[in-house]
């Protein structure tokens, strides 16, 4: 009998045989129209997937689910604007780093892990300091299990027209997101979380709106540059060598997410959830966040 492994971390997750064997589709070069093809097929099934493709283009890229991150953080600010960064825990941390290393003018709210932000302070950073013109946080802080109060960000973000990122790598096709009250401009996902596909590819879902001012923030890097990748992929050419395999398995993962829908497998992780949360309270463990601590879809 073959023996199967059983992932039980957040990323990378247990695929299908289905996603598994997509990827055997064989030897392409991603100069072929084959390859421009599967390209424009997966971004569209990425949005639709999601129903947002009135809104939203998706934008991918070669790599981790932090490749995309940085690739959205450091092509998102204008010259001389800066990024407020909220965080509370390790990913959070992780794009003030990005930022800083781009050099880029950053904000910080600072929480210890697990403690949601204060929306007062959020506004009264924006007042502060009317440089800020991209708040970004993490939706569902994975190392701590804590979904960020992103509705009421949002709201606070189109109050005073700032421009809102989100960290969606974990949440995306996880948890709720409410795509057209509380728009979010630059949304991260990848491959190999609650999408099901392989690792070695992750996308930028980005507001079409926002198209414009992308493209016109200044280059802080040759290889993460969201706009260039953008302008190459609607041309249905690729900027460098894409990880071709794990696009045929991303198609795949589409299928599969398509055919159950987003609230289906939303569903579907509640339930294991839920699960877990009871096996873990017989065996006598404490959750960190609570639920009832937890910011939910309407927060
Ligand atoms: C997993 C994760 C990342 C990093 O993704 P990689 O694919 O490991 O690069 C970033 N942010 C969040 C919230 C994550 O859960």
């Amino acid at each position: 009998m073959e023996k199967r492994t059983v992932l039980l971390n957040p990323g990378p997750v247990n695929v299908t045989e289905r996603v598994r064997k997509a990827q055997l589709r064989g030897d392409l070069c991603h100069r072929e129209e084959e390859f421009s093809r599967l390209l424009g097929t997966v971004r569209r099934k990425l949005v639709e997937a999601f129903g947002i493709e009135k809104e939203y283009t998706a934008v991918l890229i070669s790599g981790s689910g932090t490749a995309a991150l940085e690739m959205a953080v450091c092509s998102s600010v204008s010259e001389g604007q800066a990024m407020l960064v909220i965080q509370n825990g390790v990913y959070g941390e992780r794009i003030a780093h990005m930022a800083q290393a781009h050099r880029m003018p950053v904000h910080l709210l600072t929480y210890p892990w697990g403690r949601p932000p204060r929306l007062e302070d959020v506004e009264s950073a924006l007042r502060k300091y009317p440089e800020i013109e991209v708040i970004a946080l993490v939706h569902h802080e994975t190392t701590t299990g804590l979904l960020n109060p992103l509705p009421s960000v949002s709201q606070l973000a189109r109050r005073y027209r700032k421009r809102l990122l989100a960290d969606c790598i974990s949440s995306l096709a996880g948890e709720e997101l409410d795509w057209s009250s509380c728009p979010v401009d630059g949304v991260v996902g990848t491959a190999n979380k609650c999408i099901q596909g392989l690792p070695g590819v992750s996308f930028v879902l980005v507001r079409k709106e926002d198209l414009p001012r992308l493209q016109k923030v200044p280059a802080r890097s040759v290889y993460f540059n969201l706009a260039r990748h953008h302008a190459a992929q609607e041309r249905g050419d690729t900027l460098f060598t894409p990880a071709v395999q794990a696009h045929y398995a991303l198609e795949a993962a589409l299928d599969e997410l398509i055919e159950e829908t987003v609230d289906g497998r939303i569903r579907r992780y509640r339930a294991y959830a839920e699960q877990f949360r009871k096996g873990f309270a017989e065996m006598g463990l404490e959750l960190l966040i609570p639920e009832s601590r937890n910011c939910g879809p309407n927060a």
